[in-house]
């Protein structure tokens, strides 16, 4: 997981890609580093008794812009985080809040150890000391700095933070917009788990609606009928693809850590997840072919190529070797730079992490707005918007003599529930944020590519919002 495959390390990595769009602006050199750098860095250890024993582990928050308040960003738990990773993945928070126009500034922690290798009790106990740490430190707080879930942590730790919150702030009332990604009876939000996999679903509709793009690659319009491979099964890469198949993707190949498989017929992908619960591994799954060693997944011919598992897949390694024409970062960090050079000779759309997996970071705004008004969303307009369209239906009847059926006066007059609400306004963020940067790239032929007019997007809205706290002129 840790970063530096080829000497050049994860935040290095994104600093570059930060620098070849920073050429692109007029902004001074003070600014472009006073975005570039983290506000704050807080490294830490913590004594827990688990029931291994005495443990002292290692944690970290950091909080890279202050330029929006509060900081966000997931809490990843692994044995393989270091401080750089931290740094590079609370780094691209910032610009992926910039580039969906989510009001926050970036941040991202990070306790090193591996969850597996606990039970519920070690992890909770663990979860409440990191979390109580952060209260000391202020690193936490609805207006602070509000957590989310990451790689190795869920809902079920998120609660264990607010709920820690909580006890240590009595009677605070917005105690519960401290975290997100909670689960919905804890004060989550309906759509949170599968807002980033979602998201990734209507970046790549987006993309792939747009004939001349599409043209440009050799490939048709439409989602429908385009071969895909994921990398990763996890919350990521299994909403992905199953939001992906509903649209009519078909997936030829999945990888996860103990191989791959492929199938160019298409792989029924809740009939491989069961498979894999039934057996421990994904291989062996009737009809498909086992490739195992599974980075070469990444290789197998495909239109679409989703990395959804961890950072620094596609390398200069194996980039020459990649067949899809569109890469989708589901994954923080999947390509490095260099790597992307090569694929961009080769033509290769790619679509950068810092929007498409975005969805869940936009989802997560949502539940701190919930959290923060203390009222579902659609619990106000529910019956109003159903009233409201039977009597236009009831009017149109009168007026023509029409009269509709049940089916479709049910669909028609239905009010929205907060899980329409909220993948409406994913949908609206996702799809307005990719033209966003489509036409920030078609504006300026040197721009080379999606990724450097993502990260100009969000260089100029937050060179933007530090001219307008008046810090520079
Ligand atoms: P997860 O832990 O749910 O899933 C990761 C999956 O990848 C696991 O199933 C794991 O077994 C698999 N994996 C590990 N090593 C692998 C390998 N070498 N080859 C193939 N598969 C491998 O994590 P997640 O939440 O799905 O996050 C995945 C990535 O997406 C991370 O980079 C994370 O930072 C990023 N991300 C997550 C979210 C979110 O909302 N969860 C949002 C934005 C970005």
């Amino acid at each position: 997981m840790s970063n530096s495959k080829n000497g050049i390390s994860f935040f290095e990595n994104v600093n570059r890609n930060f620098d070849k769009a920073a050429q692109f602006t007029s902004h001074p050199k003070g600014l472009l580093e006073q975005i570039k750098g983290c506000n704050s860095v807080y490294s830490f250890q913590f004594p827990v008794r688990t029931s291994r024993g005495l443990e002292v582990l290692r944690g970290w928050r950091v909080e890279h812009s202050y330029h929006k308040l509060p900081v966000k960003g997931g809490i990843r738990y692994s044995e393989n985080v270091d401080e750089d990773e931290v740094k590079a993945l609370a780094a691209l928070m910032t610009y992926k809040c910039a580039v969906v126009d989510v009001p926050f500034g970036g941040a991202k922690g990070a306790i090193k150890f591996n969850p597996k290798n606990y039970g519920a009790n070690d992890v909770e106990l663990i979860t409440r000391r990191y979390t109580s740490e952060l209260i000391r430190k202020n690193y936490i707080g609805p207006g602070v700095d509000v957590p989310a879930p990451d790689y190795g942590s869920g809902p079920r730790e998120m609660a264990w933070i607010a709920d820690t919150y909580a006890t240590f702030n009595p009677g605070r009332i917005d105690a519960l917009a401290c975290v997100t990604g909670k689960p919905v009876a804890e004060g989550g939000v309906r759509g949170r788990t599968e807002a980033t996999g979602r998201g990734i679903f209507y970046g790549l509709q987006e993309a792939c609606d747009n004939s001349e793009d599409m043209k440009a690659l050799g490939l048709t319009k439409g989602l429908a009928g385009k071969r895909i491979v994921v990398q990763g099964l996890g919350n990521v890469g299994y909403h992905a693809a199953k939001f992906c198949q509903e649209g009519g993707g078909v997936i030829v190949a999945l990888a996860e850590y103990e191989g791959a498989i492929y199938n160019p017929k298409g792989l029924d992908l809740d009939a491989v997840v069961k498979h894999r619960k039934e057996t421990g591994s994904i291989l062996k799954f009737p009809g498909a072919t086992d490739v195992p060693n599974s980075l070469e997944a990444l290789e197998l011919d495909c239109d679409i190529l989703i990395p959804a598992a961890l950072e620094e897949q596609i390398t200069q390694s194996n980039a020459p070797r990649i067949k899809a024409k569109i890469i989708g970062e589901g994954a923080n960090g999947p390509t490095t730079v260099d790597a992307e050079e090569i694929l961009l000779k080769k033509r290769v759309m790619v679509i950068p992490d810092m929007y498409l997996n975005a969805g869940g970071v936009t989802v997560s705004y949502f539940e701190w707005l919930k959290n923060l008004s203390h009222v579902r969303f659609g619990r106000m307009d529910k019956r109003f918007e159903h009233s409201a369209f039977d009597k236009m239906l009831r009017a149109v009847e009168e007026s023509t003599g029409r009269s509709f059926k049940e089916h479709e006066r049910v669909a028609i007059t239905k009010g929205p529930d907060e899980i329409d609400l909220v993948n409406s306004g994913l949908e609206e963020t996702m799809t307005g944020a990719y033209n966003q940067i489509r036409d920030i790239k078609k504006s300026n032929p040197k721009i080379p590519d999606l990724r450097t007019a993502a990260f100009l997007n969000a260089i100029e809205k937050i060179a933007t919002a530090y001219m307008e706290l008046g810090i520079f002129p």
